[in-house]
């Protein structure tokens, strides 16, 4: 396999781009060699500059669900530019997305299109503080909820693979609002609410994505929401990545809870720019134009990423994948464990819907501590093993893998024949 036209665009890249890239989770930094450069995609399939072709296990890190260039969402978008391509006014693509979305969140009577999930996360919280009139956050270790200051902390994959604890250029005054607990440890949110009266909110990762992924434990959830109610406090449930993953809908119905505030992002824009944060009409009703809590944009509910949220939705819950992803998942986790055992290598694999990915280490993993004590150099060893066999994952030991409803069977064995050259290639290390 050869990567010169990637080498040479990578290398002109460096020039006017920071590291090449436009988000630093698609450098190589953590697994060595440099990052491959995407001419084009199909399905399940993705082709680099060098016409390489790999199955997609990335996904965009989770947005083309239906897989690339879905023959449905194409004719949609299509359709959408021959009108126009923003207006700075709203469109009747606005209203059926909202629909889509609220219909599939119990919890949500009303939703505001944001263009990322950064900008729906500080959104959310900012309303959760309008609501409450309270100013402490707390966030858990390892979960990442996109790049504003008051939660680049303990921020799981982008800041671990990098090894940095948090940013610089985050002022002391940004982060002074935020607390930490740990996942899975109710205890070490209740130990905050024993010393601070004004909290507004909990934030969390329902099942995370961004230290790998991690499962809350039987009731965490539900516990985590019941004691937060008794304080006053609100859920916030980032479902940026998790949300139409492995229901229609949201992880949150799965796991038996509801949130007070509940983000999105990822999939519900098919692979355009497009988040969302919603709630019930009380707390929405704070959001301006109806209440005081400022939040603007001026891409916001653009009509083709609305065409393209639109025609993804639709679609996805025409197909109902997510009995064949459970299936899909949990071959695959059967063949990597299987063949890690083969080779003799230790691995735990983590899964949940369309979620999953192995932990090089012994033992479970139940939290950010337990997931960053993994093996990463194994990792970039099975990494590129992977990448020569044709198959495509986050360049990281702390990012989930994501599977499309595109995925064949044919694509799975592939994807087994590459496991078992890549275990094979970790147990020589
Ligand atoms: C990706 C992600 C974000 C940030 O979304 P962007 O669109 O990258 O800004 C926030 N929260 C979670 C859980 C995510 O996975």
């Amino acid at each position: 396999m050869k990567f010169e036209k990637s080498q040479k665009l990578y290398e002109k890249g460096l020039v006017h781009l920071v590291g090449a890239v436009n988000s630093p989770v698609r450098a190589f930094t953590s697994v060595g060699g440099n990052p491959l450069f995407i001419k084009k995609a199909k399905g399940s399939k993705i082709i680099d500059a060098d016409d390489n072709e790999y199955i997609d296990l990335v996904l965009s890190y989770g947005p083309m669900i239906l897989g690339h260039r879905h023959r449905k969402v194409q004719k949609a978008v299509k359709k959408a530019l021959k009108n126009g391509y923003s207006y700075g006014a709203s469109t009747e693509s606005e209203i059926d997305l909202a629909e889509i979305v609220c219909s599939a969140f119990p919890g949500m009577d009303k939703v505001r299109f944001v263009s990322s999930g950064t900008e729906a996360v500080l959104s959310g919280i900012r309303l959760a503080r309008a609501f409450t009139g309270k100013d402490k956050i707390i966030k858990f270790a390892g979960c990442y909820h996109g790049h504003q200051d008051a939660l680049l902390v303990a921020a799981g994959s982008g800041l671990a693979t990098l090894s940095l604890p948090g940013s610089k250029g985050v002022p002391e005054g940004a982060v002074k609002n935020t607390l930490i607990s740990e996942f899975n440890d109710l205890e070490s949110v209740k130990k905050h609410f024993k010393k601070h009266d004004d909290i507004a909110a909990v934030i969390i990762e329902p099942i995370t994505g961004n230290m790998g992924v991690v499962l809350p434990e039987d009731n965490f959830l539900v516990e985590l929401k019941k004691y937060l109610e008794s304080k006053g406090a609100l859920l916030i449930v980032d479902e940026v990545m998790t949300g139409f993953r492995s229901k229609f809908g949201g992880a949150q119905e799965l796991l038996g809870v509801q949130a007070d505030i509940t983000c999105l992002g990822k999939v519900i824009g098919g692979g355009f720019p497009v988040g969302a944060y919603g709630a019930r009409n009380e707390i929405m009703e704070q959001v301006a134009p109806l209440g005081e809590m400022y939040q603007a944009g001026t891409l916001s509910g653009n009509p083709i990423a609305m065409a393209a949220g639109i025609a993804t939705l639709t679609e996805l819950k025409r197909q109902d994948p997510y009995e064949q992803f459970e299936e899909h998942a949990s071959i695959i986790e059967v063949i990597l464990v299987e063949t890690a055992r083969k080779y003799k290598v230790n691995i735990v694999v983590n899964r949940f819907g369309s979620m999953l990915n192995p932990f090089f280490r012994k033992g479970e993993v139940t939290n950010f501590e337990e997931a960053k004590a993994s093996d990463a150099k194994k990792f970039a060893v099975f990494f590129w093993e992977m990448i020569h066999n044709g198959v495509f994952l986050p360049p990281s030991q702390f990012e989930a893998w994501f599977l499309t409803s595109a995925l064949t069977d044919k694509d799975i064995k592939k994807i087994a024949d590459a496991v078992d050259k890549a275990m094979l290639a970790v147990s020589k290390m």
